[in-house]
């Protein structure tokens, strides 16, 4: 991969942007004027940036990328109004994002689903994004731009973030992590770190650093079975980190860690019988927990009665149980599937 990371202006954290003008002989608050008009003011041009010199204004644009995507589609769902972006990268590859508006959860805010890689690894063979070759990880810039751009298009500023887009948050941690920490930042987009959702599909040993660096972050576990064998045909992953270990990882260190943890968990009709919800009720022992039912997006979703009975048997389990819709389906909805045209 070229090294154009360097170039992107919203790879830089604030003490990084304090040092680049300290280098220029300006003054280091340059850096929390510059992070006012990146994410404050959501501004798309260096020129725009009228408390700086026109020299600074000169020097930034010919050494500094400020877009690091370019919308080049954008659709929205007559369904359910969800509106799906297509972003090019620089080095000419395609990821999205998805606004999503009636989120029943969290008192119906806005969220956008963003991408942490182009294209993935991991195999599960229900995903879109399986099927399109893996490319890179995404710089920093380029998951904080997601939601930049999104909002600037959308005109919609009050986000839930998830990492719930293209590609393994958890293998990208370090840039997946920088992103969420600018985007909490005061300085930064100034999201709540309750309001930022990562989503992995079971990475025990980055599960295990996230918990015991500290970070606030909400995470979600895409579960999706539970029985290890039918798992580790579905998610590869499992093979190498089968569930029972996630689970009692979690177990054992998230009661004195203060994320909540969401289970992730996608239906389709052979995953939904009675022996699941039972599996399901004895794996997981911590009291922050919910779980998220979504109807599988695509060719074997179970039918409304099957779901029905589904849930009956996990209301024992006495956590909340959201079902999603699937919305978007007019427009390609699940991860991977608008880019994934693309490359076909
Ligand atoms: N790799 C991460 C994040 C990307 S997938 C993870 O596995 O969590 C985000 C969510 O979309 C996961 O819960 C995944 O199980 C779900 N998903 C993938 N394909 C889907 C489909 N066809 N229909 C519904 N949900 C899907």
């Amino acid at each position: 991969m070229k090294n154009f990371g360097s170039s992107f202006i919203k790879n830089f954290t604030i003490s990084e942007a304090e040092k680049l003008f300290r280098d220029l002989d300006e003054k280091p608050y340059r850096a929390t004027q510059l992070f006012a008009w990146l994410y404050g003011k959501n501004c798309d041009s260096f020129d725009d940036m009228s408390n700086f010199s026109k020299d600074l204004r000169n020097y930034l644009n010919q050494n500094f990328i400020l877009n690091p995507l370019v919308c080049e589609q954008k659709l929205v769902s007559e369904m359910d109004g969800t509106e799906k972006y297509l972003f090019k990268t620089v080095d000419d590859h395609y990821i999205e994002s998805v606004l999503i508006k009636n989120e029943e959860s969290d008192s119906g805010r806005l969220t956008i689903c963003i991408s942490s890689q182009i294209g993935c690894q991991m195999g599960c063979t229900f995903c879109s994004t399986a099927k399109i070759p893996f490319i890179r990880n995404l710089e920093a810039a380029e998951i904080i731009d997601q939601i930049c751009q999104v909002r600037r298009i959308s005109g919609l500023n009050n986000n839930n973030i998830v990492f719930m887009g293209m590609g393994e948050p958890f293998m990208n941690y370090d840039n997946v992590i920088k992103a969420a920490n600018i985007m909490n930042y005061s300085f930064g987009l100034h999201i709540s770190v309750r309001k930022i959702t990562i989503s992995t599909c079971g990475i025990l040993p980055r599960i295990n650093q996230f918990i015991d660096e500290g970070h606030l972050f909400n995470l979600a576990v895409s579960l999706n079975d539970t029985d290890t064998n039918k798992r580790s045909e579905t998610m590869p992953v499992n093979k190498k980190w089968p569930i029972e270990d996630v689970a009692a990882l979690f177990n054992k260190k998230m009661p004195k860690a203060h994320n909540r943890l969401t289970l992730e968990y996608v239906m389709r009709k052979d995953n939904i019988s009675r022996d699941d919800a039972v599996r399901l009720k004895k794996m997981f022992k911590y009291s922050r927990i919910k779980l998220n039912l979504i109807p599988l997006n695509g060719e074997g979703t179970p039918s409304e009665n099957d779901i029905s009975s589904f849930i009956k048997e996990l209301e024992i389990l006495n956590i909340p149980i959201t079902v999603r819709k699937s919305l978007g389906r007019d427009i390609n909805g699940a991860c991977g599937q608008l880019s994934g045209q693309k490359y076909r």
